[in-house]
């Protein structure tokens, strides 16, 4: 049996290729909002009543969606998975000139779980898959950029390479 993995065909291109095979990367642009932010509620009379924030969630929820599957595989990936999720919010006006961080809400946690709810069973097959998190919120034009990348289940490296059993993830590596 051979193992011809395809980023050893495609060497002189190789970052290219396995961008394109094993890890995705996207922005979304647009505001993030934080799971939780969604309220619903019955009054008094038994009617659930949903605030506006709830529909800012969905909203957000819907376009992180559909951003990712533009750039989703054909089948939404297994793990194991690393996700990397970069916030990027507005400066509140209020907010001191040389605020470096936006350490206010929405909270970092909550804007992940909205996000990662958002690619679930579209990038990620489930979110028990992610073995690692890395999310950041920052200043900046509104958005988060997002990069799912499959790991060998194996050697636990990015699958640059055919994962084997026996893999120590140095093959095809230089
Ligand atoms: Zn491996």
């Amino acid at each position: 049996m051979t193992h011809a993995a395809p980023a050893d065909v495609h060497d002189s291109n190789r970052d290219t290729y396995i961008v394109a095979r094993d890890a995705v990367r996207f922005e979304v642009r647009g505001l993030p909002v934080a799971q939780g932010s969604l309220r619903a509620f019955r009054t008094r009379g038994g009617y659930p009543v949903i605030t506006s924030t709830a529909k800012g969630l969905a909203a957000w929820r819907r376009l992180v969606a559909d951003v990712a599957q533009r750039h989703a595989p054909p089948e939404p990936w297994d793990g194991p998975l690393a996700v990397e999720l970069s916030f990027r919010l507005p400066k509140p006006k209020s907010a001191a000139k040389r605020k470096r961080w936006p350490d206010k809400r929405p909270d970092l946690d909550k804007l992940a779980r909205a996000a990662l709810d958002a690619i679930t069973h579209v990038v990620i097959r489930d979110d028990s898959h992610v073995v690692r998190l890395l999310a950041g919120k920052d200043y900046g034009p509104p958005g988060v950029v997002v990069t799912v990348v499959r790991l060998c289940p194996w050697c636990g490296l990015p699958r640059e390479h055919t994962p084997t059993r026996d893999c120590t993830g140095l093959e095809g590596r230089r």
